[in-house]
């Protein structure tokens, strides 16, 4: 039996409550997503990850060089890399070379979406219609990166492959995908003035694409919109790294103090060179939609928070505070970052974003405070507006 219930409350929509205790740090579920996919950029950028599962496909050691641009880098303890035990079961599509972790995710990748999705010598070329697609959307989406389109199309292909159609939209319905909330009359970003003439610009490349009659019932304005919806406010940011994988082993390993001091020494230089270089992007990004934890609510006091322990796009819950049978079990959709930020702040995020009024513990308590915006977001408020024709 499941430690928790997914159950419709009145006037809190869906919520996963507890049915049984869990300890700060116990693991409430795993899942596998519904469907997972790199980021556009950062997979232009060679960001090398399994196209099915985003296991990372380089060592940690040469994925600090790259990073750092310095291939005389070496890292000690390479026993610690997380990836040297793939490494022999890499593998690639013959069709059209797109690399895999393994055997078993290639397979996977082919019954799910890739035969229809795979594009064979085709790949680079720039007037492939998914190609041209992707083109926009990443003009469209400078990092950092929250979404891709190519998520959405590779929903398109697994509806084509699915035998059941009927079956697999009613679980793409299970993803709430709201763009408007009627009652309370606030709009996602993405349909606000700004993005209209961007959308329709996309939409008109989308339609492109899929342009076969099967792909018919996603091919309005109003579908093409609520698929939008759906991946905006349900994707799950997924990030994997062989280097943070390595420095998070290593760090546990028992040694002599002065080892210990000379290899913390050591990491802090190599975080140097990262940040010199690469700035922040380190990882491996993309997103997924998994089907137990988007329905999931909010709390600016989460008592429960998502992670990728195995360095690929497997998700677990663990609870980061004691759950008593019959709380509701929450997550923030807002960063550690942002979560610090003053109420107005986080509601703007959360309302824009996601489409409600926050009114969790931390809200009502602070539901006094002034509507100030915080300090740092006013930093970013600055670069919004720079890129206020943008979607995010
Ligand atoms: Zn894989
Ligand atoms: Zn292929
Ligand atoms: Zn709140």
């Amino acid at each position: 039996m499941n430690g928790f219930e997914v159950l419709t409350l009145p006037g809190k929509g869906r919520s996963m409550i507890a049915r049984r205790p869990f300890k700060t740090g116990e693991t409430i579920f795993e899942e596998e997503p519904f469907v997972s996919c790199q980021f556009s950029w950062n997979q232009t950028y060679g960001y090398l990850a399994c196209d099915h599962c985003m296991r990372p496909l380089e060592t940690s050691e040469r994925n600090v060089q790259r990073l750092a641009n310095d291939p005389s880098i070496t890292l000690p303890l390479p026993e610690y890399c997380p990836t040297q035990q793939w490494m022999e079961q890499f593998t690639q599509c013959p069709q059209c070379g797109i690399r895999y972790c393994s055997e078993d995710c290639r397979i996977e990748a082919n019954k799910k979406y890739h035969t229809v999705a795979c594009m064979g010598n085709r790949r680079y070329d720039e007037t492939h219609p998914i190609n041209i697609l992707n083109e926009k959307w990443k003009k469209m989406h400078y990092p950092p990166e929250t979404g891709t389109i190519m998520l959405i199309v590779r929903i398109l292909a697994m509806y084509k492959q699915s035998r059941d159609k009927e079956e697999f939209l009613e679980t793409l319905k299970q993803f709430q995908s709201i763009v408007v909330n009627e009652e309370l009359q606030i709009f996602h970003k993405m349909l606000g003035t700004n993005f209209e003439s961007q959308l329709s610009d996309l939409f008109q490349t989308f339609c492109h694409a899929f342009s076969s009659e099967e792909f018919a019932m996603f091919l309005t304005p109003d579908a093409f919109k609520s698929l939008m919806g759906l991946i905006g406010t349900n994707s799950q940011g997924v990030a994997t790294s062989p280097f943070a994988e390595w420095v998070r082993k290593v760090s546990d390993v028992d040694l002599p103090p002065q080892e210990k001091l000379q290899l913390d020494n050591y990491i802090d230089e190599l975080y140097h060179k990262l940040n010199e270089f690469a700035g922040e992007f380190l990882n491996n990004e993309g997103s997924g939609l998994y089907q137990l934890q988007s329905k999931i609510n909010h709390s600016c006091i989460p008592n429960a928070q998502s992670s990728f322990p195995y360095s690929n796009d497997i998700l677990v819950l663990k609870a980061v505070n004691d759950i008593q049978p019959g709380e509701e079990i929450c997550i923030s959709y807002l960063d550690d970052c942002q979560l610090e930020r003053s109420r107005h702040s986080r509601q703007k995020t959360l309302k824009e974003n996601y489409l409600f009024i926050c009114k969790c513990p931390k809200c009502e308590e602070q539901l006094k405070d002034p509507d100030e915006t915080s300090e740092d977001e006013d930093d970013d408020m600055d670069m919004e507006d720079e890129d206020d024709d943008e979607m995010s």
